[in-house]
């Protein structure tokens, strides 16, 4: 059966949605890949549809063992023979399902990463006719990913056993960093990357100062009557206080965290798809594999640690397509809270972690369109600003920025991108601290050209260049910055980089929540 078929008999659909096609034939054609696509933008068929097309059986690997079971039923009513396999399973289940792949019955079996590495399974597989790996989730492959898991680290192991075997990695969350690692982890250097748009030009996107919370979440219910939503807070006290206080004002409230236990979860999950709950005040647990299409709006009590969790978070609004809204509430606080967790990390891994933290922190307080920032974080870039974010709404003075922007990638330029932010703004402003003269940079034409902007206001510039895609950062390599072809545009070619005055936060007007 061709693809176009497969999609219709066993999924319904007429048509692929935007590279779905393309990411098929390639692995039709037995070549690896990567897939970049945001949640609910439809990775499943990419290796579901192949899996149906070519002879043998596909082996998915996820580590989000909760939903194997859910995704397995829903081959099945499809009409797809399925099964996984994890330690939820008993003995006797497993070599059921075993026996199952070996008559050839099973066409797509899902695994978790520690039954790959069990000792005799690969040995098993070699004994069936793999067509496709696919590795879902693969950014937790990644140290430099947001959900690192050790355990996912062997994985090459895949293509080092079954080279003849395509691999297609597949994430919703992965910066330039991760992309290449999760290459690299993969042993998969020659993959064909496919990134699909990351815009969810439906969501509006506000950040509103961190006071009076309560009353601005009063506020912006009154405006949305009856609408269901999700507000994320950091912990699960909070959780429960702040369902508490709207259940006082009214809202049909209920919590959800990790602290309570499987069914009281599922009750709360369920009522609030069958909208006999309007608001879940969750942790991060909740969202995970739920899909409820007419969430109108998430608030974040707290930041949340990086903008992959963010965006994830605000992405289970308004995936049937209509107007939705995100409130994120910013304080230094919440960021002094996240900066405490990471102590607890390894003194890489922390430094990793506030990087990440520090970018959040960025799209909080920047003065630029936020789906600019959002999307340049994914490296990608949209022409004109949003017009639906409230810093589009309440636009702070521009000014011409290109020449800042050409001392400050020169700057990058000459020291061959291997400055970190405090380096590359102490050469701007002409520093004679050690690290500078031990390494000749104030011999550098750039030094000094930047004297006449304040520290705090390079900081903001820079970080503004950065959001504007002009320049890309390199955790992995001490967030070092790095040029791209828009760097070399705005140095070789003159391209205009607009940029916000400097305003210190606590001076800005907070944005006012639109209905
Ligand atoms: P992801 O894994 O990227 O989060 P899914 O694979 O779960 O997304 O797909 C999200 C939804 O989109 C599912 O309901 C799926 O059936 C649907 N979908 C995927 N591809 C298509 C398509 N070509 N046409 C219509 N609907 C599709
Ligand atoms: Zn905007």
């Amino acid at each position: 059966m061709n693809k176009e078929a497969v999609l219709k008999q066993y999924f319904g659909y007429d048509a692929f949605r935007p590279l779905q096609a393309e990411i098929i034939d390639t692995i039709l054609g037995k070549k690896d890949c990567l897939v970049l696509m945001p949640t609910g933008g439809g990775k499943s068929i990419c290796y579901q549809v192949p899996a149906m097309v070519l002879p043998g059986i596909t082996v998915v690997i996820s580590p989000l063992i909760a939903l194997m079971k859910d995704q397995v039923q829903a081959l099945k009513a499809n009409g797809i023979e399925a099964a996984y396999i994890n330690s939820t399973l008993n003995t006797s289940e497993q070599n059921a399902i075993l026996k199952d792949c070996e008559s050839g019955k099973i066409k797509i079996i899902y695994v978790s990463p520690e039954k790959i590495f069990a000792s005799g399974f690969l040995a098993f597989l070699h004994t069936l006719p793999v067509n496709l790996f696919a590795v879902d989730e693969s950014h937790c492959v990644s140290f430099w990913g947001h959900d690192f898991r050790p355990e996912y680290t062997q994985l090459s192991i895949l293509k080092e056993s079954f080279p003849e075997v395509p691999v297609v990695a597949l994430t919703a969350t992965a910066d330039k960093v991760t992309r290449k690692d999760i290459l690299q982890q993969l042993d998969i250097a020659e993959a064909k990357v496919f990134i699909a748009s990351f815009d969810r030009p439906n969501l509006s996107l506000t950040v509103l100062q961190g006071r009076n919370r309560m009353k601005a979440i009063h506020e912006f219910l009154l405006k949305h009557p009856n609408q269901p939503g999700i507000v994320y807070c950091l912990s699960r006290k909070s959780t429960e206080s702040v369902a508490a206080k709207l259940n006082e004002l009214g809202y049909k409230t209920k919590y959800y965290h990790a602290g309570m236990d499987n069914d009281e979860r599922s009750t709360v999950q369920d009522e609030f798809l069958k909208d006999d709950v309007q608001i879940i005040v969750a942790t991060i647990a909740f969202g995970m594999g739920i899909d409820k299409s007419n969430v109108r709006w998430v608030i974040h009590y707290n930041i949340p640690k990086n903008v992959e969790s963010y965006y994830q978070e605000i992405g289970r609004a308004g995936r049937d397509g209509l107007p939705s809204d995100t409130v994120l509430f910013y304080s230094y606080a919440d960021v002094m809270m996240q900066m405490d967790f990471n102590e607890k990390a390894s003194p890489e891994r922390k430094e990793l972690l506030n990087a990440k933290l520090d970018r959040m922190k960025q799209y909080a307080t920047s003065d630029i369109c936020r789906r600019r920032v959002l999307l340049s974080y994914f490296n990608e870039s949209i022409d004109t600003d949003c017009g639906n974010c409230d810093v589009c709404k309440n636009p702070r003075t521009k000014f011409d920025g290109t020449i800042l922007a050409q001392k400050a990638l020169s700057a990058i330029a000459r020291t061959n991108e291997k400055v970190a932010l405090g380096l590359l703004i102490d050469i701007l402003r002409g520093s004679y601290r050690h690290e500078i003269t031990a390494k000749g940079y104030q011999q550098l034409k750039t030094f000094g050209t930047g004297k006449d902007i304040r520290y705090e206001e390079w900081v903001d510039y820079i970080y503004q260049m950065l959001n504007l895609g002009i320049m890309d950062i390199a955790y992995d390599e001490g967030h070092v910055f790095k040029l791209n072809s828009t760097s070399w545009q705005v140095l070789k070619e003159n391209r205009p980089v607009q940029l916000s005055a400097f305003v210190p936060f606590s001076e800005r007007k907070a944005a006012v929540v639109e209905a």
